[in-house]
């Protein structure tokens, strides 16, 4: 078979494993000429010291030129082929030395060595990001999670600059140019995706943290938080250390093995294509995390999430990593479970498993009813498929799994587990069974079924409570379980029983925890209690399954859910009304009335983000076509009212004021509320950059502002983020010249053209704001000659971009937006096309035929809750 150009299988990377060991790796990277834009390379020398059975190998490099291969002293003929460099003439009788000298290239996609330019003051800033296999865009290596090798790294750049990397710099010496050559400390053995460089004029603050060891002595942390230079004022630099002390301290505890890094770096970068990232002692982070706009507790929440799940990451994935992308769930599950827990328990942020049962899960329980879905422990034949696996599955659903997993085992053993694996495979290569093995001894518990039901298969389970009642008692309550695709699971759970107090509150009055396994669960204890108003299956979300409610319940729920004291109970009903929603089973239009009626009286404002997402997807997606522009209308028009009646200056008023905005965007009749919230008639509402771009781009969706007014509005504040926002503003005019231009900025031929991907100068984001504008549902008009364009472009385009830019064009660019019939779900033209595409397609790079499949699944099962919706009531089942 043909590789890819930039592949790599699981199998040859398995074979190299064998033959190599390593003992060192140097990297030399000369980033003197960095700001001048024309030049598009720099120099990078790898030096690797190994042993290894066999007298040839090859080392992974993306670069645009290889100078020279060196084995032991001896220069080789240069044969590059395929992002491989070979190496001949290895000893197989002791070390070798193996110096690759070539240009790597600056990246504008995030991947490799990303370099931006701050439009503010002009200084340019650098920063790598490898994961899962981009090292080799910087220098020869060997691009596999297994091969580790103890790394220096030596960086060569302005003197003025700030240059990081894992490890502290052991000496800096200037040169006579005016640069300077930092050299690192050799870092513990690390696998090349996680070791990391950031360059550039970075601010930054600092801290310290330090604990008491078990020996009698003190280990010691410097820690420092950087940033652009032109974001400096908006570094909040206190409240970010203090969840890193905070993290710290409790997985010092947690995981009794001190930190193993030394120094902790975190930095916030430009551009970037991820949350964060997890390099030991230089975690990244995307600029979104430094506020300079208003942010919500459930955005610092957020945060403090993702700085707790980076941190646990120093432990689990780099300390002891998956041997390989199969077993890439073993770091984020943990990870992500280990980031919401450390939250929850250790900062202020004590309901973070109500936006985790909320809005996390929603994530894993879409990703897992794909036809593309794959158990936890998946099958990752090479890094084209390791790629797409950072999804749902393997970190909200492997989380989800995990706290499944501490209900039955308990904390403490799982802590205990986690420990023993540590120490075990401290700096090595782990798989499922390392992680078994030292959760079983900690537990006594044998794991093998749990493993098997959890982790090796698919899909979510189906939980419904089912009621008997005689005069107004309960006479049984049993959890009966979906047969979904052959799995039935073990659950421990919780049901509640809720029913009204004085107030019409709904208090709880009963709590069961119960052992569900096989279809059906009875639960004697519940026998006899007054009937229940509502019962709630997975209340405290333990577990993870979809939750039917029965008929009563569902009444209940959406006429009360809000007036539920406890915000997680009522994080699982919500989340339970929305998965009937996008099931069909519950019309779009009465979980669109229980939101409405019910959410302004929310005082979560990560609920209140969360379901005001969830209206504005049921009615751009689920609800009926002809009802459509007056649901647009009713929640442009609700939420206006909403961000009027709550406290000045709050979060909730700016959730609100947030939502209306994204409403308007699709609400012609709110052009002139918006005006009005734009001219500042909104008592204590501030109207940050971000609210006021929101609010523009409003206007410019439905026509009601042109560039005039745009570029006035980037003359008040001209950052990168604004330039953005601009961008977005004006692709996103209702206007057929405007749109082709956009789309001929991605470097798509217009339709009718020779179909020839040309090259596009936009960066990850630039891109992103252009799909954004392009696609305003409201266009949907405008864009239908480019349906067929699209179809006929998805080889080259996957074929010609990166992965991360391939990967958001198939996805934000497939036309959803095309209504069709009424009723219409296999002959829907976009369904219809879609299925044809795919079947002249089989032999597609199997990334680009799960992108489409994906879409296709999302765009059919909006058709059918859509068809179903429009059927009379008395045509649906009573459960939801
Ligand atoms: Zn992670």
């Amino acid at each position: 078979m043909l590789l890819p150009v930039s592949n790599l299988t699981r199998t040859e990377t398995r074979r190299r494993a064998e033959q190599l060991t390593l003992h060192a790796l140097t990297v030399e990277l000369d980033l003197r000429a960095a700001r001048d834009a024309a030049v598009a390379t720099f120099p990078t020398t790898t030096t690797l010291r190994l042993s290894s059975t066999s007298t040839t190998t090859w080392l992974d490099f993306l670069g645009p030129r290889v100078h020279a291969v060196v084995v032991d002293g001896q220069e080789q003929v240069v044969r590059v082929a395929d992002g491989r460099v070979a190496v001949d003439g290895l000893r197989t009788d002791g070390e070798s030395t193996v110096v690759v000298r070539g240009e790597a290239a600056y990246s504008r996609t995030g991947e490799g060595m990303h370099r931006f330019v701050d439009p503010v003051d002009g200084e340019t800033y650098l920063y790598t990001q490898y994961e899962p296999a981009d090292a080799r865009r910087v220098f020869a290596c060997t691009e596999q999670p297994d091969l580790k090798a103890p790394s220096t790294f030596v960086v060569t750049a302005p003197a003025e600059w700030q240059v990081l990397s894992n490890s502290v710099a052991e000496s800096v010496v200037d040169g006579e140019d005016g640069s300077r050559t930092w050299t690192f400390a050799p870092t513990p053995p690390l696998s090349t995706y996680i070791t990391a460089v950031v360059a550039g004029p970075y601010h930054h603050a600092e801290g310290h943290w330090s604990r008491a060891l078990a020996d009698g002595g003190t280990l010691e942390v410097p820690l420092g938080l950087w940033c652009r230079a032109s974001l400096a004022p908006y570094l909040d630099a206190e409240e970010f250390l203090e969840v890193t002390r905070q993290g710290l301290d409790l997985f010092h505890d947690a995981f009794d093995y001190p930190y193993p890094w030394g120094k902790y770096d975190q930095v916030l970068v430009p551009e970037y294509n991820l949350g964060a990232m997890e390099n030991p002692g230089l975690v990244t982070f995307t600029e979104k995390y430094l506020f300079r706009s208003q942010a919500t507790e459930a955005q610092r929440e957020g945060r403090a999430t993702t700085i707790l799940h980076e941190m646990a990451h120093m432990w689990f994935g780099d300390l002891a990593t998956m041997r390989w992308w199969d077993d890439l769930w073993l770091k984020e599950s943990f990870a992500d479970y280990m980031g919401t827990y450390a939250t929850a328990t250790a900062t202020r942020f004590t309901g973070a498993w109500t936006s985790f049962a909320l809005r996390r899960k929603a994530w894993a329980y879409r990703q897992d009813q794909l036809p593309t879905t794959h158990p936890v422990v998946a099958d990752i034949p090479d890094l084209e498929a390791a790629k797409q696996n950072f999804d749902g599955i393997t970190y909200a659903k492997g989380a989800s799994v995990l706290k499944q997993l501490v209900a039955f085992v308990g904390p403490e053993a799982f802590l205990a587990g986690a420990r023993t694996y540590f120490r075990r495979h401290e700096y090595g290569s782990t798989t499922l069974p390392d992680l078994l093995a030292a959760l079983e001894e900690a537990s006594g518990r044998d794991l093998s079924a749990w493993s098997g039901q959890w982790l090796e298969t698919t899909g979510p389970s189906t939980l419904t409570a089912e009621l008997e009642t005689a005069d107004g008692t309960l006479t049984a309550l049993r959890v009966r379980q979906d047969d979904d695709g052959g799995v039935l699971r073990d659950h421990r759970l919780v049901v509640g029983c809720y029913s009204s107090d004085d107030d019409g509150a709904l208090v709880r009055t009963h709590r069961f925890v119960t052992d569900v396994t096989g279809p059906v669960t009875e639960l004697p204890e519940a026998a006899g209690i007054p009937v229940p108003e509502l019962v709630l299956v997975n209340d405290d979300d333990l577990t993870y399954a979809k939750v039917r409610l029965d008929e009563r319940s569902t009444a209940t729920a959406l006429r009360a859910a809000g007036t539920i004291e406890e915000s997680l109970s009522r994080a699982v009903l919500w989340s339970a009304l929305w998965n009937a929603t996008r099931d069909g089973l519950l019309p779009a239009a009465a979980f669109l009335d229980a939101v409405v009626s019910q959410l302004p009286a929310e005082r979560e404002v990560g609920i209140a983000r969360d379901l005001l997402a969830h209206a504005a997807g049921a009615v751009e997606h689920y609800l009926p076509v002809p009802q459509r522009d007056g649901a647009r209308a009713l929640l442009a028009e609700e939420a206006y009212t909403q961000l009027g009646r709550h406290e000045a200056g709050s979060g909730l008023q700016l959730v609100w004021a947030r939502a209306f905005a994204d409403a308007a965007a699709r609400a012609p009749e709110a052009a002139g509320r918006v005006r009005t919230v734009l001219a500042g008639d909104v008592p204590g509402l501030q109207l940050d950059p971000e609210l006021r771009w929101s609010l523009w781009q409003a206007l410019t969706a439905v026509g009601a502002a042109g560039p005039d007014q745009l570029d006035g509005e980037l003359a008040r504040e001209d950052t990168a983020t604004t330039r953005l926002e601009h961008r977005a503003a004006l692709v996103g005019r209702p206007d057929a010249a405007v749109k082709a231009e956009a789309w001929a900025s991605l470097g798509l031929p217009a339709p009718g053209q020779y179909a020839v991907l040309g090259e596009s100068p936009l960066s990850n984001d630039e891109v992103d704001a252009v799909i954004a504008g392009l696609t305003q549902p409201l266009h949907a008009d405008l864009l239908e000659g480019y349906v067929e364009p699209y179809f006929a472009l998805l080889p080259q385009l996957w074929a010609g971009r990166s992965i991360e830019i391939a990967e958001r064009l198939v996805e934000g660019l497939y036309p959803a937006w095309v209504d069709g019939q009424e009723g219409q779900v296999e002959d829907h033209p976009v369904v219809a096309r879609t299925r044809r595409w795919l079947g002249e397609h089989e032999d597609a790079p199997a990334g680009l035929r799960r992108c489409l499949l994906e879409q296709l699944d999302d765009l059919e099962r909006v058709l059918r809750a859509r068809s179903t919706a429009a059927r009379p009531a008395g045509a649906r089942g009573g459960h939801v």
